[in-house]
């Protein structure tokens, strides 16, 4: 009999997941009944940018934790899915770092293009994941959160696509309760105007520090101190940014660090990571990790051990995205569908433990960047997901760290070529340093003849 099968979001990893279905049924497979839960009322995940922060209209936690002028923070030729190019959403050859507007509409028009909508129950949260041994079946518990209604269904796969940015690592420092000035998450940023003129305070030192830093000076901030806890990032930072060791106390407006430094600021954002919060899944089948480009208990980065019918998608860090959740995703589908079996539970033992000794042996961003090339390839072996140069995706993703110790502000100013098409991104034709808008009409609108 075909399976039933739950997949729980409709953000880049359960849409990708969707797609893999609908291509499987274009070829004639018997894919069962899929159903696909999403919590917001619309799909595309954290692309999908709400101005909402703290709990939504229904009273969950905001999801989203994008902000505005966000612009991608890597080649988008890295993340080209393999089957649906930029040059074929786009009509014609747009550069390489879009802002997440233009990275929405991408991502969402593969979707359109294969209808998976129809396969969406929008506004509708899990609850609860569970599995009851003797009936070898999954139980999904689901609210439609118009009318609060709860109900339970059963499935045979469950495939867990939620996300991992949305909770946030809040760590506390001395001084803060007396702090007259705001302090946020990283997943509360909204619109860095709001720093516009004021002395900003920037904890971490990731992504999140990096790009929330440079927004904020963007965007008009009298000054930006970063604090490290363990290493600085060490780029080149334009006039204003300054990286300094860890706040050990706030006294008032006055921030301490830990070489004895000091200064006053008007405001804090706390961009200390995030936290895998899977708690509507049953405790023997919760998946809890840190944020790691392997974590343990999952075959293949996909399967969990103890259950291998239950999945999960996009849990590691993330290097590479929007093909690696392909990857997952083909993956998924062909063990749901027969097409591919898993090893005994001691070989997937095994196996995870091998990816995780590599893991610890990484000594920096390039055997990292390795690393995750070689888990896709692997993915890749198994399944029929469309070729194309993932080894040219490898070399971009250097050449891009490059670039960022070249110039922290100008590394979005550089063009990558296509690793499906071959296609040469044109350059923008504004620098981003100096590029305020972020819609797509602005972006899209390119130089005639560039
Ligand atoms: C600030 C920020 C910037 C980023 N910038 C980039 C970038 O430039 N380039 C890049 O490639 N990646 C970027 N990322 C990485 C990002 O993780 C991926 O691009 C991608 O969004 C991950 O997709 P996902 O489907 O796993 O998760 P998400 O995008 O988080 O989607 C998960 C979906 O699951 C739904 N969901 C969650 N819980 C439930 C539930 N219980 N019931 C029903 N539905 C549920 C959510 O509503 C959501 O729609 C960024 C991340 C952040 C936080």
């Amino acid at each position: 009999m075909a399976p039933r099968v739950a997949v729980i979001g409709a953000g880049p990893c359960g849409l990708a997941q969707l797609h893999a279905f609908e291509e499987a049924r274009a070829q004639g497979a018997d894919v069962g009944e899929i159903v696909c839960f999403e919590r917001q009322r619309d799909w595309g995940g954290l692309w999908n940018y709400t101005w909402r922060t703290g709990l939504d209209e229904y009273g969950d936690p905001v999801h989203g934790s994008m902000y505005r002028y966000l612009w991608s923070n890597g080649p988008k030729e890295c993340l080209e899915f393999a089957d649906y190019t930029f040059d074929e959403h786009f009509g014609k050859a747009i550069p390489s770092f879009p802002p997440r507007e233009v990275l929405y509409d991408y991502i969402v028009g593969r979707a359109k293009k294969n209808n998976v909508r129809q396969f969406i129950q929008f506004n509708t949260a899990v609850r609860g994941v569970s599995h009851d041994e003797e009936a070898g079946r999954f139980t999904v518990t689901v609210q439609t959160r118009d009318d609060h209604r709860t109900r339970s269904e059963t499935f045979d796969h469950v495939i867990v696509a939620s996300g991992h940015f949305s909770t946030p690592n809040l760590p506390a420092f001395e001084g803060f309760a007396r702090f007259p000035g705001r302090i946020m998450h990283s997943h509360d940023f909204r619109d860095a105007q709001e720093f516009s003129g004021r002395d900003l305070l920037v904890i971490g030192s990731s992504y999140s520090a990096e790009d929330i830093a440079l927004q904020a000076k963007k965007y008009g901030a009298a000054s930006v101190t970063i604090s490290y806890r363990t290493k600085p990032m060490g780029f080149g930072w334009p006039d204003g940014i300054e990286e300094v060791p860890l706040l050990s106390k706030m006294d008032g407006k006055v921030a301490y660090f830990a070489d004895g430094t000091s200064r006053a600021v008007d405001a804090i954002v706390l961009c200390t990571g995030y936290q895998h919060s899977l708690g509507f899944i049953a405790d023997d089948l919760r998946l809890r990790t840190d944020n790691v480009l392997y974590p343990d208990n999952l075959y293949k980065g996909i399967f969990w051990v103890g259950n291998p019918n239950l999945m999960y998608l996009g849990m590691q860090d993330q290097y590479y995205t929007f093909t690696m959740f392909d990857g997952q995703a083909w993956y998924a589908r062909d063990y749901v569908l027969g097409r591919i079996s898993l090893p005994s539970r001691e070989e997937m033992v095994a196996d995870i433990a091998r990816w995780r000794r590599r893991l610890d042996a990484c000594a920096g961003a390039f055997d990292e960047i390795d690393f995750q090339a070689d888990y896709l390839a692997d993915l890749y072996e198994a399944v029929d997901y469309p070729a194309y140069d993932l080894d040219l995706t490898r070399a971009h993703f250097k050449t891009w760290e490059h670039h960022k110790e070249e110039g922290i502000t100008t590394y979005r100013d550089r063009s990558f070529s296509s690793p499906c098409t071959g296609t040469s991104a044109p350059v923008h034709h504004t620098r981003w340093w100096e590029a305020l808008d972020d819609s797509m009409s602005a972006f899209l609108d390119m130089r005639p003849g560039v």
